[in-house]
């Protein structure tokens, strides 16, 4: 059965880039009824952090990637990876190489100087030389000296690549500490990992990975190696683009399933297809569809994608989301006891809401404490003609208003409007700025009916500040 995996290196935010990795291994995981791992790739220890281990666990979380079992630790692995090492010296397919830095800096610039791309010269592979004292050495790999190796991948094809281009890496620092080469070839074996989808940065490791694979005798994994993720500019993507982190997309107001969708159709493709809910994710998602050439992030297609998403969720989500949002904008002016309105009038508010930013703005009145403030352009209206008047009318008019309905309400307005000889405008927009104090808003009526009688004659009585 699959098994899949995401193996970030916590060096910082959990970037688009790995976002949509985890998301692809994820969907293939769940199509085929396999599992999904999370593996830190936590050796480095100078670069890795708690911190960014968090963030991973929260981008994931966020974007409802769940990941299968406990998270799995490279760096707590090591003594496996060293036990790999050795039977690999054990059996001869591997080597103590005793060079001092200042040799191998000799070789690579003689290397640089001639072309070629392997500098190690192997001289300490089969020899029987006296090892020097003092010398904490590396272990390395025996490579293969002739022949080609292929990757079988399922995005790029065969890939082929000519053996003498491929060093004899080391596996084992001299301080017994393994490298990544190694380490990731010990953990995806050892976790069974059928399936190993990710950036095509990592394509030329892993001609130097199938070598290890080989010399174990194991399986190697199926790789999907994607093309990285471009700018709008065709160029790599990078901070120049905009945000990298995938968590702040969360903060400009973006839903993640909204994310999950872009994501998906970054790089991955079912026809025309734009709108893919997980569940049609899930069932749709093949290594097939993943094309060839590098996808451009295009923040207009995650906006229109998420403004869809909005429309189509559920009030009570939406107003939860939006509610921490108010609070923090509204502070001492936020009325909790709004929140019932706030579920009532959502579905006039998400319709027109790009980004959950957009809906806590555009809602904030219903969680607005009064007497309300109104803007330059609000005090302007309301001291106009005879909007005060009409306003007052109105209020008087509602009296006759048995049942509290959008419709109702409408018409009380209109009676009024004829009986006045105006145009429902002029006591509509009085009507909205008392009531959201502001001069955009819903309509009005629909604003009324969510409010209810009581707190609707409270707003339209008061006295703005
Ligand atoms: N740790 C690597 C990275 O963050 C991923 C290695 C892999 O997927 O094999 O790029």
């Amino acid at each position: 059965s699959v098994v899949t995996r995401f193996a970030p290196s916590p060096t910082g935010y959990l970037h688009i880039g790995g976002a949509r990795t985890a998301l692809f291994n994820w969907l293939y995981a769940r199509r085929h009824n396999g599992k999904f791992l999370l593996r830190i790739e936590d050796t480095d220890r100078e670069r890795s952090t708690d911190d960014a281990v968090e963030k991973i666990y929260e981008g994931l979380n966020w974007l409802g990637l769940d990941w299968d079992g406990d998270a799995v630790s490279q760096f707590d692995r090591r003594e496996r990876h060293a036990e790999v090492a050795q039977q690999l010296l054990d059996e001869g397919k591997a080597y103590y190489c005793y060079c001092t830095p200042e040799e191998l800096t000799e070789m690579r610039e003689k290397a640089r100087a001639q072309g070629r791309t392997v500098a190690y010269d192997r001289r300490w592979r089969d020899s029987d030389a006296t090892p020097p004292e003092g010398v904490k050495p590396v272990v390395r790999l025996k490579a293969p000296l002739e022949g080609e190796t292929v990757i079988e991948d399922s995005v790029q094809g065969d890939v082929k690549v000519s053996n003498d281009k491929i060093d004899d890496m080391i596996l084992l620092r001299g301080d017994g500490t393994p490298t990544y080469m190694l380490a990731v070839v010990v953990d995806d074996h050892d976790m069974g990992v059928t399936h190993a989808i990710r950036g095509d940065d990592h394509l030329t490791n892993a001609f130097r990975q199938k070598v290890i694979y080989d010399a174990m005798g194991w399986e190697t994994p199926q790789f999907a190696h994607i093309p990285l993720i471009h700018g709008s500019d065709g160029k790599k993507l990078s901070k120049r683009h905009g945000a990298l982190a995938a968590s702040s997309y969360r903060d400009e107001g973006f839903l993640p399933e909204a994310m999950c969708n872009y994501l998906l159709r970054l790089g991955w493709g079912r026809g025309d297809e734009e709108f893919i809910p997980r569940d049609k994710a899930i069932e749709w998602f093949d290594l097939d569809g993943i094309g060839k050439a590098p996808a451009r992030f295009d923040t207009a297609k995650l906006t229109a994608l998420n403004f869809d998403y909005i429309r189509q969720s559920d009030d009570a989500r939406l107003a939860e989301l939006v509610l921490p949002l108010m609070k923090a904008e509204l502070g001492e002016k936020f009325n909790s006891e709004g929140e019932s309105w706030l579920v009532a009038g959502m579905p006039g508010l998400k319709e027109r809401a790009k980004t959950l930013l957009e809906l806590a703005e555009s809602a904030s009145f219903y969680m607005r404490a009064l007497p309300f403030t109104y803007n330059d352009k609000a005090l302007k209206l309301m001291n106009k003609g005879n909007a005060k008047e009409l306003l007052a009318q109105f209020v008087a008019s509602l009296d006759t208003v048995s049942d509290w309905t959008q419709e109702n309400l409408e018409n009380a307005a209109k009676s009024l409007a004829e009986k006045q000889e105006v145009g429902l405008g002029k006591i509509a927009q009085p009507i909205r700025v008392a009531l959201t104090g502001s001069t955009v808003s819903p309509s009005v009526f629909e604003v009324m009916a969510v409010l209810g009688h009581d707190e609707t004659v409270r707003r339209l009585t008061s006295e703005p500040e």
